[in-house]
């Protein structure tokens, strides 16, 4: 008798549960422990909390709970369902479960704790569950703490797309740009994704309007999607997004020339698309020769040295020395470069915006190596569901209310 009284303690469990039979299987790592409650005892209603409500019907149901030991452990017990005067027939609340798990609620805070760190499929595997059962924890919690969101704070925002399985799928970011963390994903890359964060802005007390500062790539569905949403924020092209599409133009010279110059130009790619200053010193030694060629690919390589400079000048020199970078680069008869120079004049105003909101660099960056690592997380899932799980657990700073 004194065992059951120990493992009762043990499980924190209160009056009418106890437990009332423990068996132990050394074959099978297993330890099962029995809970009842005394005959005519009466519950709570789980909807109104009026006690004393009368046992209806009772069901059997088992959880898996911390291991005991190396060997696993389940609760099993028949739970009542009470008949409320008000609120007629309901199952009553467990201390030890929420409802419909099949596991305790400390099995599942460790749960938690584990995914946070490795990938569930792994964890899946250490636990001995498969991986279904243990995506259904993560959503729940996840789902239940984005409910309790409060944005009403948000003001600045970083958006940016996140690729998963190998770029067929697309989940777009959106950064508290302030409290660097992600305050909602959603799949695609369209306009629409910029509606639905405004729908969920407002959902948790924000303001769309409160939007002030709003930082992204030179994309048209995105643009289009903050113009007629967030009508009140001033844009900032991502500079690293820019100085992608400068490095993409630089490429495409590069690809073209190649026709004329192979032999020069082969194994040259990675030179042209890196900083200087993180070649190694024959890489750095083998671009010199190169940029002493009278190449196409050198001359497109210098317009984009030249470019890059603009982010270093004081904000009242910048607009200046761009409005003759795009004078030049027209007239560069680099056709990838022209290219760019106009994608430049379009997106003018948001690309120098920085020079006053200073919003990217670190921030969206340091977001997105956290994502990176959640998608090696998901790795191995085909849901975008779990991915976006996934995300907001790594970079959402979610307060996940766990039981301890
Ligand atoms: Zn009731």
């Amino acid at each position: 008798m004194r065992d059951l009284e120990l493992f009762s303690q043990a499980l924190g469990l209160q009056e009418p549960w106890r437990v009332v039979e423990t068996s132990f299987d050394a074959g099978q790592r297993r330890l099962d422990l029995r809970l009842d409650f005394e005959p005519g005892a009466r519950f709570a209603c789980p909807e109104c909390e009026r006690p004393g409500c009368e046992v209806h019907d009772t069901s059997e149901k088992s959880w898996r709970h911390l291991d005991f030991f190396q060997h696993q452990a389940y609760l099993t017990a028949r739970v009542p369902r009470v008949r409320c005067p008000e609120h007629g027939v309901h199952q009553v609340k467990l201390a030890w479960a929420r409802a419909g798990s099949g596991f305790t609620l400390l099995f599942e805070a460790l749960l938690m704790a584990l995914v946070a760190e490795m990938p569930v499929r792994a964890v899946a595997d250490l636990v001995g569950e498969h991986d279904t059962r243990l995506w259904r924890v993560v959503h729940h919690y996840v789902d239940a703490a984005r409910a309790r969101e409060d944005l009403s704070a948000l003001e600045r925002v970083g958006i940016d797309e996140t690729s998963f399985r190998r770029g067929q799928d697309y989940v777009t970011l959106f950064a508290d740009l302030d409290r660097c963390r992600c305050v909602f994903a959603t799949p695609g890359r369209d306009a629409d994704a910029v509606t639905r964060f405004a729908a969920d802005l407002r959902a948790h007390g924000g303001d769309p309007d409160q939007v002030t500062e709003v930082c992204q790539d030179m994309s048209e569905p995105y643009l289009l999607g903050v113009l007629g949403n967030l009508l009140r924020a001033q844009i900032t092209f991502d500079r690293y997004h820019v100085k992608a599409q400068l490095s993409k133009a630089v490429d495409e010279v590069r690809r073209q020339e190649r026709k004329q110059q192979g032999e020069l130009l082969k194994g040259s790619r990675y030179l042209w698309l890196r900083k200087p200053t993180t070649l190694s010193e024959k890489q750095r030694a083998q671009l010199d020769g190169l940029l002493r060629q009278p190449l196409k690919t050198v001359r497109a390589y210098n317009w984009a040295l030249k470019f890059d400079a603009i982010y270093e000048l004081p904000p009242a020199q910048a607009e200046h020395y761009l409005r003759a970078w795009v004078r030049g680069a027209v007239r560069s008869r680099l056709q990838p470069l022209i290219d760019f120079a106009h994608l430049v004049e379009n997106h003018w105003s948001g690309i120098l915006r920085w020079f006053q909101s200073r919003v990217s660099n670190g921030l969206l960056e340091g977001l997105n190596s956290l994502v990176q690592a959640a998608k090696r997380r998901a790795r191995g899932y085909r849901s975008t569901r779990n991915y976006i799980a996934m995300i907001y657990l790594t970079v959402g700073k979610l307060n996940l209310a766990l039981p301890t």
